[in-house]
């Protein structure tokens, strides 16, 4: 049986904000209404995306690299660190991106770490008006540290 560990998402969310190009404009709409709820969170994103949020709401969004650039696999990094736990990703279904590999490493980050993860505005109004994002939030996540002894003393 894999070993778990406990780890918490604060009252305060750690949110990282993704829109690719063609999504954009709705995120940034969608920041707009919600300004008031993202307001009490902790808020970062990709270069472009966090920007344009900060240009339309006035919301501090920490930027990091433009997605084509690695700031997916920032992201993704942060989510290893327990730095963000929260991700709204409004990624373009009818366009591809030069960066796909990146987006379905932070997918699939998202999902080993289990964070509440939104691709479409539907399920971003549905986790941010949940009861959920004013409570602290248990989730069990593999004990990484156990998991790395184990395959070390077995694989020689
Ligand atoms: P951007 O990156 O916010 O810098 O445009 C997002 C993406 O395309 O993944």
């Amino acid at each position: 049986m894999i070993e778990t560990i406990t780890l918490t998402i604060g009252k305060q969310k750690n949110i990282a904000l993704i829109a690719h190009d063609g999504k954009k404009a709705e995120l940034v709409d969608w920041c707009k209404k919600n300004v008031e709820i993202l307001k009490k969170h902790n808020l970062c994103g990709t270069g472009t995306t966090a920007k344009m949020i900060t240009d339309a709401t006035g919301l501090t969004v920490k930027g990091y690299n433009s997605g084509p650039l690695g700031g997916d696999q920032q992201i993704g990094a942060k989510i290893c660190e327990g730095m963000v736990d929260f991700v709204i990703f409004l990624s373009d279904p009818l366009t591809a991106a030069p960066h796909d590999p990146d987006v379905k490493a932070l997918m699939r980050i998202a999902q080993v770490y289990d964070i509440p993860f939104a691709n479409n505005k539907t399920t971003a109004d549905f986790l941010l008006q949940s009861s959920l994002m004013d409570m602290e939030y248990d989730r069990e996540v593999i004990n990484f540290q156990k998991h790395i002894s184990n395959r070390a003393s077995k694989l020689l």
